[in-house]
């Protein structure tokens, strides 16, 4: 085995141990990489219970009415700074420890209840919404996870008030995107009583503000001469914490306060350490799940601001003796918001409700959320940003700040190439360890005992493909789509299947391959959600005597554009100019080609 091999191997190795631990139920996503459509986790569309519903939109009225208030967004950008009152107010509506346990001070609420929460915050401020989720969505949220019950009690209280602040620091000059790669090291002390904490972190958000700090850092491993990431609650009390800088100047999201700060000699009690010793990368991708829910929610309020600017605007400007809304192309952005902001909703939801019932595996719908969210409030912003014309550019309106705001998304929490890269190859693990022991089965010396044993797998793999799986929505006006949905789902397995035949292991560096395979399971995603949210919308009418729904015109038309795009990307797996792509990027590079 050579080096590059080897080093192969250990990733894959390690991967295997932090993503795969024991069997557990199939979930929807990876369902689809194997043409199944796992429908009890997606249909029906889920809801909030209604004891929930009465105190949510209790608080939401509180929220609504203490923001229009004290939130002054355009302020906290100008200023860089979030206001203490504002954080005060938050910490009062409990949205600060909107999801913990009431026993620890906590508002107890679901994750789809959180997510009305931030939507709300998130149609306002991008600042304040990406404070409360450093805060509360990553910063706690270790805590609440894996914290011991000592933990919680001493902890959590403060932090659910808003009294204490939180946050959470991965990210290091050499670990970001490549979060496994964290330098911080954390070595026992020779009596076992505390760890020393070594390192230096990077673009942490509320670090200068925090009480307390989920910091991950290197310890070693006991018998063995290997380390492993675990995670601490550090406090910037404990001496040797030192804050290099506390607000790095930048272009959006200016009223986070987002810092660098070394720690040195710092002495943190073993009790502080938070989940098993030596799992912490397991933690922060646990933490981070939640962060990319909430991140959806964030994503949905700002597209369904951009919705309303876009209809003030293209209602009222007049150019041509008309105004801006009777010009088709004006209309194609408008239809479009519309329907992404709908589809935005629906996912946001649904990924909510998976964490809320249970479900143990939930990486791919929260990392295909993060993306597709981030990814269309980006051209929702930059179209209704053209709407708006030259006035859009000027600091007196909001769209110069939301777009700055926004540009971040795409890279927070997992820049959105690296989550591409990881939907597209966890997903296809499942059949792609089928094909491995097909071909594993194949190549043994008893060839025709071999051939029996592949023939009977073969047959069980591809036995899944043969079928167009059943998608049971409820209205027959919907029967169309769902019929349409479940034989792409069919298609996109095929696809996948074919791609692992044809290129095999290779395919785990074949990033524009991979890139397609995500890109269509995250529209067949976002259409099951929209169709999910729609079918239920059009029961609720019909129950109330209506035959239709006021978002009727926006889910229709995702749905046509979603099924359009997967079509799109399955036909580009086999139709791309993906050699020349590369040749030229070599050649610019100065790399060696194929
Ligand atoms: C405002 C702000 C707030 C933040 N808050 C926090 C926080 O609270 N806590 C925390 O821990 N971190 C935080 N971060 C860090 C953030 O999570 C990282 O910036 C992010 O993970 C990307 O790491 P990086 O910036 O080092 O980019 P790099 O890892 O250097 O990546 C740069 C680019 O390279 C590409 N790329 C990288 N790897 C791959 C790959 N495998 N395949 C294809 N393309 C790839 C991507 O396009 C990526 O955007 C924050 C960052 C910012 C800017």
């Amino acid at each position: 085995m050579n080096k590059l091999d080897a080093q192969r191997q250990k990733e894959i190795q390690q991967a295997e141990e932090l993503l795969f631990a024991g069997p557990q139920a199939l979930g929807f996503a990876k369902g689809l990489f194997q043409g199944h459509f796992v429908s009890d986790w997606v249909m029906p569309y889920p809801r909030i219970s209604a004891e929930q519903q009465g105190e949510l939109d209790g608080t939401l009225k509180g929220l609504r009415q203490f923001l229009d208030e004290s939130l002054d967004p355009a302020e906290i950008d100008r200023s860089a700074d979030i206001p203490r009152s504002v954080i005060d107010g938050l910490g009062r509506i409990g949205v600060l420890g909107m999801t913990a346990p009431k026993e620890y001070g906590g508002h107890g609420f679901s994750q789809m209840a959180n997510c009305k929460i931030l939507e709300e915050i998130g149609r306002r401020c991008a600042s304040t919404s990406v404070f409360v989720n450093a805060h509360h969505s990553i910063g706690i949220r270790a805590l609440l996870l894996f914290g011991t019950h000592e933990q919680k009690q001493r902890w959590l209280p403060k932090l659910s008030s808003g009294e204490q602040l939180g946050a959470f620091a991965l990210t290091e000059k050499e670990a970001g995107s490549d979060a496994a790669n964290v330098q911080m090291q954390a070595r026992p002390s020779e009596d076992g009583s505390h760890f020393i904490l070594n390192g230096e972190k990077r673009y942490i958000t509320n670090a200068a503000i925090a009480d307390v700090l989920t910091v991950m850092a290197r310890t070693p491993v006991p018998g063995s001469d290997k380390t492993a990431v675990t995670a601490f609650l550090v406090t910037p009390d404990m001496p040797g914490f030192e804050m290099i800088e506390a607000r790095m100047p930048k272009m959006g999201i200016r009223g986070t306060a987002t810092g660098r700060f070394a720690l040195r000699d710092v002495k943190v009690p073993k009790e502080n350490i938070l989940g098993p010793p030596g799992k912490g990368l397991k933690v922060a991708l646990t933490v981070l799940d939640f962060g990319r829910t909430t991140f959806g929610a964030c994503c949905t309020g700002a597209a369904k601001t951009c919705l309303q600017l876009a209809i003030e605007h293209a209602s009222t400007r007049k150019q041509f003796n008309k105004t801006l809304g009777n010009f088709h192309l004006v209309q194609k952005k408008i239809a479009r918001i519309a329907a992404d902001a709908y589809a935005m909703e629906a996912m946001t939801t649904i990924t909510a409700s998976l964490i809320d019932r249970g479900l143990e595996d939930y990486m791919l719908e929260t990392a295909m959320l993060k993306v597709f969210t981030t990814e269309r409030l980006w051209e929702c912003i930059n179209d209704v940003f053209q709407i708006h014309g030259g006035s859009a550019y000027f600091v007196d309106r909001p769209l110069e700040r939301m777009m700055r705001d926004a540009r971040i998304n795409q890279i927070g929490e997992g820049a959105n190439e690296v989550l591409t890269s990881f939907v597209a190859l966890v997903g296809m693990r499942g059949p792609g360890m089928e094909f491995k022991e097909i071909y594993d089965t194949m190549m043994k010396p008893t060839r025709k005992q071999g051939f029996a044993k592949a023939w009977a797998a073969g047959k069980h793999r591809l036995g899944a493909t043969v079928r167009v799986p059943e998608i049971p929505v409820h209205s027959p006006e919907l029967r169309g789509f769902a019929n349409q949905l479940g034989r792409l789902i069919w298609r996109f397995n095929i696809a996948v299947n074919r791609a692992l035949i044809t290129y095999r292991e290779p395919i785990l560096d074949m990033q524009l391959v991979q890139e397609r395979i995500a890109n269509a399971v995250m529209d067949l995603f976002a259409a099951t959600c929209v169709l999910s949210r729609y079918d239920a919308e059009l029961q609720f009418a019909q129950r109330n005597g209506n035959s239709s729904t006021p978002e009727r015109f926006a889910a229709d038309l995702f749905l046509r554009q979603s099924f359009r795009r997967v079509r799109h990307f399955l036909a580009g797996l086999t139709d791309n100019d993906d050699k020349s792509v590369l040749a030229t990027a070599n050649s610019i590079l100065g790399k060696p080609g194929d």
